[in-house]
């Protein structure tokens, strides 16, 4: 029922986003439940924010992305519910509703800081505590206008840092723009799927998202190459050559120092360190 506009908006066939057919049961209470944030190339560039809810991903998307500066009020659209899977996806969208990249950028837990959810969100403010491994503390979500919960009115929410430990005068999106789940950048995402998927109709042409589109697709197309070029050598000088970790973090260092992050991200570690290494996590990681 919450997920058919989410359905009808997208075809399976040809879109590699998950259906949404598994059923899921989310904690009730104040107990920690999924979240994440999804930075998305489509026609614009925007953060979706997602939390877990009653068995599907409430959903608003951020056009800037959220801020840990308490005096910035980040615009919040609220947008269809995603199916719980959908958590996880991270890719390319070649056609269709929302065609583009999609970057897993982070995720964790979040904890309601009320008793009633749909209380909170029919009055149109949802204060909650975050557990990711860019966002944490406490946050609140308000509707800016009259409005409802469901359906019709006004959707434009604020997304708002409170005060706390975890705020800054810091520009997160910014600060920590890569993926948590393959700690790849958008070409790179790119280049792991089809970067030539594009070559005629691009989700984007014009303006400043055309021209973020065309770098990508350069930068993935030429991470290709560079990879089939150094694959085909140590195929000649090493048959055995490198394990798939490996491969994946000389990769991901690639990329590192192609968007001149060393600095931010090992500043990026403070804010990480709770969970498991994003490096650690790349070197597990299979290539596909
Ligand atoms: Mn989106």
């Amino acid at each position: 029922m919450a997920l058919d506009e989410y359905k009808r908006k997208r075809d399976f066939s040809k879109s590699p986003e998950p259906e949404g057919t598994r059923a899921r049961k989310s904690p009730g209470g104040r107990t920690p439940r999924f979240f994440c944030v999804q930075k998305h190339l489509a026609s614009h560039l925007h953060y979706d924010f997602r939390l877990e809810h009653n068995g599907v991903l409430l959903s608003w998307a951020v056009p800037k992305g959220p801020s840990l500066d308490p005096s910035v009020k980040r615009l919040a659209m609220h947008v269809e519910d995603h199916p719980v899977e959908y958590g996880e996806f991270e890719g390319v969208i070649p056609s269709g509703y929302g065609a583009g990249i999609v970057m897993l950028w982070d995720k964790g837990l979040w904890t309601p800081e009320v008793d009633d959810i749909e209380a909170a969100l029919k009055k149109g403010d949802l204060k909650f505590t975050l557990d990711g491994y860019k966002l944490k503390g406490s946050w609140v979500l308000v509707r800016t206008k009259g409005g409802g919960w469901s359906g019709g009115g006004d959707r434009s929410w604020l997304l708002i840092k409170h005060r706390d430990e975890w705020a800054g005068p810091v520009d997160i999106a910014e600060f920590a723009p890569l993926s948590v789940k393959s700690q790849g950048d958008f070409a790179e995402i790119l280049s792991e799927d089809n970067p030539d998927v594009w070559r005629s109709n691009r989700p984007a042409k014009g303006g400043e998202t055309g021209a973020m589109f065309e770098k990508i697709i350069a930068r993935a197309l030429e991470m290709r190459s560079e990879r089939s070029d150094s694959s085909n050598r140590s195929a000649r000088s090493k048959p055995s050559g490198r394990t798939d970790g490996e491969m994946t973090v000389s990769r991901a260092n690639r990329a590192t120092k192609r968007t001149r992050q060393p600095q931010r991200q090992s500043s990026t570690s403070r804010t990480t360190r709770a969970r498991s290494t994003p490096r650690k996590r790349a070197a597990t990681r299979k290539t596909r």
